[in-house]
């Protein structure tokens, strides 16, 4: 099949060709000729699948008659973070580069006046995180009754994200007489709630769950123990052993981590960069260009951050934290061996990651294999308690270098033997009927929460540490909760 069948129009065709697309991907094939046909369209399909496309070309196809008015944009595209709207517009400019069309990104982090004055001038495609888009409706700059096309994009990661009621309420301000194009990657009952709502007999198209990493992926376990230095000695010792490491992406579970674990890699003299949630707009471009361009070799990530990045060559990936969500694996794995590559993807695993990883295991059918866990040649320094409580011998410094090596490579064996034994002894409790893992948490965040679009954040230089701006700010992984600060400071443990 070539793109040429789908109907769209020659400038769209000439701008594919121009990007060397010869054939359209399963998720093209199927929802292009829906799209074009004013159908509303229920999309299940992944990033990487070629969906964002799926949606462009045929928009644009589209958007060819008629003109935007000022501040009634025609077409609107949802998406769950900054970073992906700025792909979006990324794929927009790319496909449109033969086309005449207004755009705006309304996302957080950066000064309203310039979006206002793009609103005001006529917009015919508008991509927004839903928080940034509200706070231009509420200000009065914006009318969505002119919305013709409306695109929610990432559907299931706007559920973790807790903006779903921020979703229907602007389904609710956008004319019934829409097309809707609703993606997701999964259907939980939320979504499919979500989509039987607000779309009209939509023609459902789905792309092959991705359970699976692609083969060129050569997935490796590493036992750790569970505390952050341990978890950064053996980091460490990895990315230097690595073979064929060009560049990497390390995952964190906590935005905290990112920026303590950013820091630390720094300090050992590591070209590293950090992308959280709570970097300002400018501060996460920075890294994501300086990351694409190759300036730096290692990034360290967060799941929310990195979801969805579209960045062709990555080498290597390390789960710093095993995540927490099978699927997470998958999308985290599947940003290296991307279009073909070979890849290397390796998990540091502590005893208490076996529940998660045996759940990684069970939805990818695969067993990983351990690999052995590298010796820190320059392990950090730790108080005087720590390094008695642990007998002292790994990282004492007044010992020879042979002796320690040796000692460490006796206690990792033992550590990495203990964390298999731990992942077996939970796998058979699990199938005697031991509860089941804990659910995912569905969206119990208050209706009015949207945390990327803190007007607050836009006046704060850029800061790539991303100390947080909130007194309350949790991780992430975390981020349906409110807790008390209280809870959130160090523990001072009294030196004895
Ligand atoms: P997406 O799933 O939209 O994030 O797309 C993933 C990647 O696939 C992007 O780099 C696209 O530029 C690329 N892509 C989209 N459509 C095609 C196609 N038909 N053939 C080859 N690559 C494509």
């Amino acid at each position: 099949m070539s793109f040429d069948t789908l109907g769209l129009s020659d400038k769209v065709l000439a701008a594919v060709q121009a990007a060397g697309y010869t054939t359209p991907t399963p998720i093209q094939e199927q929802a292009i000729p829906h799209v074009l046909a004013r159908k509303d369209v229920l999309g299940i399909a992944q990033t990487g699948t070629g969906k964002t496309a799926a949606f462009t070309l045929p928009m644009l196809t589209m958007l060819e008659k008629g003109r935007a008015k000022a501040r009634m944009p025609r077409t609107l595209i949802l998406e769950p973070t900054r970073e992906l709207a700025a792909q979006v517009e990324e794929e927009f400019s790319k496909y449109g580069q033969h086309h005449k069309i207004n755009m705006a990104l309304l996302i957080g982090g950066v000064s309203f006046d310039d979006q206002d004055a793009k609103l005001s001038r006529g917009v015919d495609v508008l991509i927004a995180t839903p928080g940034r888009l509200l706070d231009h409706f509420e200000r009065g700059k914006l009318l969505l009754s002119g919305i013709e096309i409306l695109v929610i994009d990432e559907a299931d990661r706007m559920l973790d994200m807790g903006f779903i009621p921020d979703i229907e309420r602007i389904c609710r301000l956008i004319p019934m007489t829409r097309q809707t194009l609703f993606f997701s990657a999964t259907m939980p009952s939320e979504i499919q709630r979500l989509a039987d709502t607000f779309l009209h007999q939509p023609a459902r198209v789905e792309v092959a769950k991705q359970a699976t990493a692609a083969a060129t992926v050569t997935q490796q376990l590493v036992a750790t123990g569970s505390e952050s230095h341990e978890k950064r000695d053996v980091l460490r010792g990895l990315i230097r052993e690595a073979e064929g490491l060009k560049n990497a992406i390390v995952f964190c579970n906590r935005k905290r981590e990112v920026a303590v674990l950013w820091r630390s890699l720094v300090k050992h003299g590591f070209n590293a960069t950090a992308l959280h949630g709570d970097m300002d707009q400018r501060a996460r471009i920075a890294s994501l260009d300086s990351f694409r361009a190759g300036e730096t070799t290692i990034l360290v990530a967060s799941d929310v951050a990195a979801r969805g990045l579209d960045i062709p060559e990555v080498s290597h990936v390390f789960n710093y934290d095993v995540p927490h969500h099978a699927e997470d694996y998958i999308h985290r794995i599947g940003r290296t061996g991307r279009a073909g590559r070979s890849g290397t993807a390796v998990t540091l695993v502590s005893p208490a990651d076996t529940r998660s990883l045996a759940a990684i295991e069970k939805l990818t059918g695969v067993s990983i294999p351990w690999i052995s866990t590298p010796v820190a040649a320059d392990a950090e320094d730790r108080p005087a308690r720590s390094e008695r409580s642990r007998g002292g011998s790994r990282r004492s410094r007044g010992s020879s270098a042979p002796r320690g090596r040796q000692e460490s490579g006796r206690q990792e064996s033992g550590r990495q033997e203990g964390a298999r034994q731990e992942v077996a002894r939970q796998e058979v409790a699990r199938q005697d009927g031991e509860r089941p893992e804990r659910k995912r948490p569905e969206n119990k965040r208050p209706e009015t929460r949207r945390p990327e679009s803190r007007p607050a954040a836009e006046a704060k230089p850029a800061n790539i540490a991303g100390r947080s701006r909130r007194p309350h700010a949790v991780d992430e992984a975390d981020e349906n909760l409110f807790l008390p600060a209280f809870l959130l400071r160090p523990t001072r443990i009294k030196a004895e």
